[in-house]
């Protein structure tokens, strides 16, 4: 327990800084690719390497500001009631496409009727894109995508389950961590902006995995009462 805390008060100094520093960071970097661009269209055979690597870094730069600008907008946070199932079903049509592009299939299992929860419906959004993303990312070969929610006494259950790499043990916990990522074109920022998200919504994240074999994440989300 004492770790865990640890994390989200880590987490919550991280969060609040990273938007004040995403914030900052906008400005400049739209005039600096801005004036990039422009010397890129020029043509010039000279540095043309060097304009071309300054040009993938600066939207390296702005893909992971743009990440946490999407989570640093605390005026936008309204908690309302809203019906989980049918969010989750958005969010599977909404990455129907990409599942399809990458012969993955989704199965949806709604094992419980009454469904409702308090939240912000951006965020809670937001969380299951990530996760999602995550679970397509880790099958690049195809394979199975189940999204199961139920009802375990007074807390609803989703499952996300995916038939991907997996995680290895060792790396288990450092899932969460700002900036800890495995992917070439990864940010390592979209489970950490998950946990602070379910979090502040009084629910949990978990993830088992097995290499080679797959991942589950698990979350629990209290029931609207
Ligand atoms: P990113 O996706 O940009 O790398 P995330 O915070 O979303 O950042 O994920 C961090 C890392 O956790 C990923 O790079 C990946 O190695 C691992 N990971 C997350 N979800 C899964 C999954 N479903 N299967 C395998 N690995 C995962
Ligand atoms: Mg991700």
């Amino acid at each position: 327990t004492e770790a865990l805390l640890q994390k989200s008060e880590k987490l919550a100094v991280v969060g609040e800084l990273a938007a004040g520093l995403a914030h900052e960071i906008r400005n400049p970097l739209t005039t600096l690719k801005g004036f990039t661009q422009l010397i890129d269209s020029q043509k010039g055979e000279t540095n043309r390497s060097y304009i071309e690597l300054m040009l993938s870094e600066l939207d390296r730069i702005e893909m992971i500001t743009n990440e946490f600008m999407a989570v640093a907008k605390p005026q936008a946070i309204t908690f309302q009631e809203h019906d989980l199932i049918k969010i989750v079903k958005q969010i599977v049509a909404f990455s129907a496409p990409q599942a399809l592009l990458n012969n993955i299939e989704i199965k949806e299992y709604y094992l419980t009727e009454y469904s409702d929860i308090i939240c912000d419906i951006n965020q809670i959004k937001q969380v299951f894109i990530n996760l999602v993303k995550n679970a397509i990312e880790a099958m690049p070969n195809g394979g199975s995508l189940k999204i199961i929610v139920e009802n375990q006494n007074d807390q609803i259950v989703i499952q996300i389950k995916d038939s991907g790499v997996g995680v290895p043990k060792d790396i288990l916990p450092r899932l969460g961590e700002p900036f800890y990522t495995l992917k070439e074109k990864g940010t390592g920022l979209g489970l950490m902006v998950s946990y602070r998200i379910i979090e502040s919504h009084q629910g949990t994240i978990a993830f088992e995995s097995e290499e080679h074999v797959g991942t589950t994440v698990k979350i629990t989300l209290p029931y609207k009462n």
